[in-house]
């Protein structure tokens, strides 16, 4: 039996600074699909340990999610439960972190309006990771206007929950830029900070490719293994990997760069010295692409078994996680009214 995976994932590093006072952390997901292994290596591990760090809340960014999916909003509705169910499956826990629903506190969408107002469009289109999602989905001319401010909308959830440390991967940074614009610009018209700047939590994480290597694993893209993926799933996903096409027998020497098989064991097996015996095995000949996939498979399996059985249980009971939902969406809604307000004093809009 080779070493468990789970060792590995139990050990994930996250820097903090125990010694001052708790800081605020955002995360969110758009909910858009199912939660993946990109997630889970990406982000939900991390934030399973962020929540003993820090104040943790996460955001279930429906609002977000109908920015490209306007014309099938039942996308984004029929998986706002899926996304909290995942969220309880791989550990997060309601009682450490606020779980809340985004288009159920108002005071985010008065944010975004107001917010609107320091923002321009020039400024928005130049905003890179938003040049690139609109070419890869290919809205030709017509980009909702809702995509375009979606920076303004994220602008608007950071700083309504005073979160001053925002895990993101390289490609969110002009997300993190464009927010501090904002906070700088109500700061300067109010005369004082009334709002926090922030940081960025990079994660060292790239993104996880798809199972044929060709892009990032992603929910709209179809191309996901799902947390709830199914041993027969596992298995077939497995089987269709990406490796190396110049390996053909397997005495000939591999490539071990942009093979997805290495790739995903670098990301998901515990024992590193072992996988790059294999590495140095595979680049020299004599490994063969069945076995290098049966190690992952079994990992695969092993990873996903507990997070499979405890998301069922999870998602058998809606009443709960509405109830977990709503919950952290209450005291969400609080604290963003709070910013609210002062933001409305600093555009001197507080005749009542
Ligand atoms: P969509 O296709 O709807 O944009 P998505 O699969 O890209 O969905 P998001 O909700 O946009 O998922 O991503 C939320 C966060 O999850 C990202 O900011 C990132 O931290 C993490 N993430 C998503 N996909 C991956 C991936 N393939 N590898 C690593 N992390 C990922
Ligand atoms: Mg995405």
């Amino acid at each position: 039996v080779e070493p468990s995976c789970l060792d590995k994932h139990e050990s994930v590093q996250v820097e903090a600074d125990l010694s001052t006072e708790k800081e605020k952390v955002l995360t969110g997901d758009r909910a858009t699909g199912q939660l993946h292994l990109g997630h889970y290596v990406g982000s939900l591990q991390q934030r399973v340990k962020l929540q003993d760090m820090y104040h943790q809340t996460i955001l279930v960014a429906d609002m977000q999610g109908l920015t490209d999916n306007g014309h099938q909003p039942q996308k984004v509705a029929s998986n706002i439960l899926n996304v909290v169910a995942d969220y309880l499956a791989v550990g997060i826990d309601p009682l450490k972190t606020r779980i809340c629903l985004q288009s159920a506190i108002p005071a985010l969408a008065e944010l975004t309006m107001y917010y609107s107002n320091l923002v321009s469009i020039s400024r928005l289109e130049r905003n890179p990771t938003v040049k690139n999602e609109i070419q890869s989905k290919s809205f030709g001319r017509s980009i909702p206007a809702g995509f375009l401010t979606y920076p303004i909308s994220q602008a608007a959830d950071i700083t309504a929950f005073n979160a001053t440390l925002v895990p993101v991967g390289e490609d969110q940074l002009p997300m993190l830029e464009q927010t501090n614009e904002i906070v700088r610009r109500l700061n300067h018209i109010a005369g004082g900070a009334i709002l926090t700047e922030c940081k960025p939590l990079l994660s060292k994480v790239s993104r996880l490719p798809s199972t044929d290597g060709r892009s990032k694993m992603s929910k709209s893209m179809g191309n996901t293994i799902m947390l709830s993926a199914s041993e027969r799933e596992i298995t077939k996903a497995v089987k269709s990997m990406y490796t190396d096409p110049g390996h053909l027998r397997v005495e000939d020497p591999g490539k071990v760069e942009g093979n997805v098989v290495f790739t995903y064991l670098d990301a998901f097996h515990s024992d590193i010295d072992y996988i790059l015996r294999l590495k140095e095995q595979y680049r020299c000949g004599g490994l063969g692409d069945g076995t290098t996939k049966k190690i992952l498979e079994e990992c695969l399996q092993e990873t996903l078994k507990p997070i499979r059985e405890r998301r069922a249980m999870f998602i058998d009971d809606k009443a709960q996680l509405i109830d977990i939902l709503k919950r952290g969406t209450e005291q969400a809604q609080e604290e963003s009214h709070r910013v609210l307000t002062s933001v409305k004093q600093a555009f001197g809009l507080n005749l009542f």
